[in-house]
């Protein structure tokens, strides 16, 4: 079954057969891929590396059997995402997991803060502002679907639900700490800082309490699901989907310059601006180089993944219950950590995210073993050693935490950058997010480029970071529409 093509329309506009390749396979280049496949189009995919899914791949990192996820691990996005939700990945393999709740915020008072996926459960579990929580999520939770489609795409397109849209945005623009500040309870503000620091953005800084909303709001709306088997499962269901159209990913190919790909009547890049100038070079013109070069890439991780004798020895046992974890401490704590690296700093005591996914998924370890995947943000291109510090981190919420550990494997900005070439200095959301690069991204172009029947569809563009497919989804309606109307 291929599912309904969202975009017949231009499949009978086509007039030949045109081919198409897209350069790079990470969940935007696939998705670019399955949109122009579907429009009838003979799509090739050239990918640098030995395996497909760039950020959202999963392979034995640490010791045989143990199955880490390289990039994402926790996927609201991909299962809230309009474009993904269209297509039948089910039928292709995928899976989604939901553990009891979708997230765990340990103190250090031996308890945590758990963020129930049903509001009603929600409200219960935050007490005092439980009512706020409601009131601020509610409207949001119950359009989630028209929420997403609206903020999953480029900020200046016209809106088609502009009231939802405009509600949104009376938060959107505000901090995470002006969000906060209507909670009574230190403890559900300390919960709404580590949401809001998936931003990488400081929590006083505009914007930060919208990236809160939008990790909160579809925790309670699709989840914070994680895939049977890993990241790769979106990969592979996408890929296989995909190959069910005239269409062929080739891997262990990466693609040097754009005189390689003459053959081909239009090109999606799913790349960093910085490596879409070493490619198309001397094809794009004076003015749209300066511009990319221009492009400021964002803060980095430094990640470790774990091999694990048994569970995380956590205080709070509630942390069982939840595939994602966030250490950090208090909203004063967390801000400061997201401050110094802001600042181009190191924080001594950094905010972590953290999954377990074995706890809910045994396919991924030996039995009775475990995997975990922890990252803290640092400055890009960052060659500070941060594992003692996120190790303090999770011993602090877990005593004995380094006694379970089998194996680990440590990835630096560098080391992160050598594995997918995209993520420039260890930047994981494909470029900065201010407010400049979220209207802009990459130029104000967006998806375009100065050269006819050349697009970029990576992170770098709109929506930006995160695996949801839409910015691949978006740059190829807009690559096909110019095909059929001739427009540059
Ligand atoms: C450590 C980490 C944790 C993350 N956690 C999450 C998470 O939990 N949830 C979430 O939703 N998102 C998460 N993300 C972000 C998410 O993975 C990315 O935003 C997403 O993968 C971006 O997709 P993309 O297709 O734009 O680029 P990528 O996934 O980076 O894919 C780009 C692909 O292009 C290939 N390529 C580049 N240049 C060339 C070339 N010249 N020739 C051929 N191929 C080329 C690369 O090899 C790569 O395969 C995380 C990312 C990282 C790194």
């Amino acid at each position: 079954m291929r599912g309904s093509s969202p975009i017949s329309y231009y499949k009978s506009a086509m007039t030949t057969n045109a081919k198409a390749c897209v350069v790079g396979s990470g969940p935007n280049g696939l998705a670019a891929a399955i949109v122009l496949a579907q429009a009838g189009l003979h799509v090739d995919v050239f990918e640098a590396e030995p395996t497909p899914g760039g950020a959202a791949r999963t392979m034995e990192l640490t010791l045989p059997g143990f199955l880490h996820d390289f990039g994402s691990a926790v996927h609201p996005l991909a299962a809230g995402s309009p474009f993904f939700s269209a297509l039948p990945l089910k039928n292709y393999g995928l899976e989604w997991i939901h553990s009891p709740a979708p997230l765990a915020h340990p103190l250090d008072d031996g308890t945590a803060v758990v963020l129930e996926r049903n509001l009603a459960d929600a409200k219960s579990s935050l007490g005092a502002d439980g009512d706020a929580w409601v009131r601020l999520t509610r409207p949001f939770v119950e359009r989630w679907s028209e929420l997403a489609s609206e903020v999953l795409r480029p900020a200046l397109a016209i809106p088609k639900h502009p009231l939802l849209l405009a509600r949104f945005g009376v938060h959107a623009l505000r901090s995470a700490e002006a969000i906060a500040s209507r909670f009574r309870s230190e403890r559900t503000r300390a919960l709404f800082a580590g949401l809001a620091a998936h931003s990488f953005l400081g929590l006083d800084e505009p914007l930060s309490g919208a990236f809160g909303l939008l990790m909160a709001i579809p925790a309670h709306a699709v989840g914070w699901p994680i895939p049977r088997r890993g990241a790769q499962s979106i990969t592979d269901a996408l890929r296989r989907y995909l190959e069910t159209f005239p269409a062929e990913v080739k891997t262990s190919s990466r693609v040097e310059s754009l005189a390689e790909l003459s053959r081909y009547d239009v090109t999606l890049c799913d790349v960093a601006p910085r490596q879409l100038v070493r490619i198309a070079g001397q094809h794009l013109s004076a003015r749209y180089t300066r511009r990319l070069e221009r492009f400021r890439y964002g803060p980095a991780a430094f990640k470790v993944d774990y091999a694990l004798s048994e569970p995380i020895p956590w205080k709070a046992s509630e942390c069982l219950r939840t595939a994602t974890v966030h250490l950090g401490g208090s909203f004063a704590e967390i801000a400061a950590s997201e401050r110094a690296m802001r600042n181009g700093e190191h924080a001594d005591q950094p905010f972590i995210l953290l999954s377990q996914p074995t706890l809910f998924d045994a396919s991924r370890a030996p039995a009775g073993k475990h995997i975990v995947w922890a990252y803290c943000h640092v400055p890009n291109g960052s060659n500070i050693d941060m594992q003692q510090r996120i190790e303090d981190q999770i011993e602090r919420f877990a005593p004995g935490f380094r006694e379970t550990v089998l194996a680990r494997r440590v990835f630096s900005p560098a080391d992160l950058e050598s594995m997918d070439a995209n993520l420039v200095g260890g930047d994981v959301g494909g470029g900065a997010m201010g407010l400049r690069q979220l209207l802009f991204r990459p130029t104000v172009r967006q998806y375009a480029t100065s050269t006819n029947n050349l697009y970029l569809c990576s992170a770098s563009t709109p929506p930006g970071g995160g695996v949801h497919g839409m910015c691949g989804y978006h740059a190829a309606r807009m690559a096909l529409s110019r095909l059929t109307t001739g427009k540059r």
